[in-house]
């Protein structure tokens, strides 16, 4: 008996020398593949775990959506910084915080209908798309709309979908929506996107003056009114369009 253990141990030791060599080329494979692994883990851990976001999921989709083909080039080794970024216009990606935390708080389940207004670069759209099977997004610029719904096809996020128009006025053709999100700052909330919610859907949108900050506020519709939570202070860029003539 005890022969044969010796025997067996140096075979043993040769099967985790290979398999850790093994390990280790598909992890440098991985990286070379996508060099911002790293990056992006260091992210998750320091920026979004490290802070108060707890739902797993949310720290899953945040370490595969590669922000990095979200920004221009130039800027591809800040995507993962704790800050916001330009994306052309005079328009930015929010901090990945921000991206987490509003993912977090609107806690999109399986199978529910969800619009965003304020596509931008596409990032959020492309993390809120992880949660359901469909997404639907709004850019009043033309020049961010396109690229944006180019960039998610090329990317195969192919169940989001992306307007060029006003999300003031939601996207009632695909209404109601279980859960809205709104990326810019208003000083009011559209009456067309709370007609557009369902009953218990849930708006979430900073709210406020539209120059300084503004509050995160999550409002859901319920048969009794709306219940209001006010939840954190934020900086957005302002909602343009028929807000500003509201
Ligand atoms: N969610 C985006 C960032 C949002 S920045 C991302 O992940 O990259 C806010 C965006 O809202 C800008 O692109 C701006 O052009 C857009 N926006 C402003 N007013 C709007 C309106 N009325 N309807 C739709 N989009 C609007």
């Amino acid at each position: 008996m005890a022969k044969r253990k010796q025997l067996h141990l140096p075979i043993l030791g040769l099967v985790c020398v290979i398999a850790g060599f093994l390990s280790l080329s598909y992890t440098a494979f991985c990286e070379s593949a996508d060099p911002y692994a790293a990056a992006r883990k260091r992210m998750v851990l320091h920026q979004l775990k490290g802070r108060d976001i707890t739902d797993a999921r949310v720290l899953q989709v945040m370490g595969t959506v590669r922000r990095h083909l979200f920004v221009s080039p130039h800027l591809a080794s800040q995507a993962y910084a704790d800050h916001p970024l330009p994306i052309g216009e005079g328009q930015t990606i929010s901090q990945p915080y921000i991206v987490a935390l509003m993912t977090q708080i609107l806690n999109v389940k399986p199978g529910e209908k969800v619009l965003e207004i304020g596509t931008g670069s596409g990032y959020q759209a492309a993390v809120l798309s992880y949660f359901t099977d469909r997404v639907w997004s709004i850019e009043i610029r033309k020049s961010l709309a396109e690229s944006a719904s180019k960039r998610l096809k090329t990317l195969g996020y192919h169940n989001v979908s992306v307007k060029h128009g006003d999300g003031y006025f939601g996207w009632p053709e695909h209404a109601p929506f279980d859960a809205i999100m709104v990326t810019a700052a208003a000083n009011h909330i559209p009456p067309p996107l709370m007609k557009q919610l369902k009953m218990g859907g849930r708006l979430l949108i900073p709210l406020g003056s539209t120059t300084y900050y503004q509050t995160l506020t999550k409002i859901t519709k319920t048969k009794k009114g709306n219940e209001v939570e006010h939840l954190l202070g934020v900086v957005f860029v302002p909602m343009i369009g028929k807000i500003t003539r509201e």
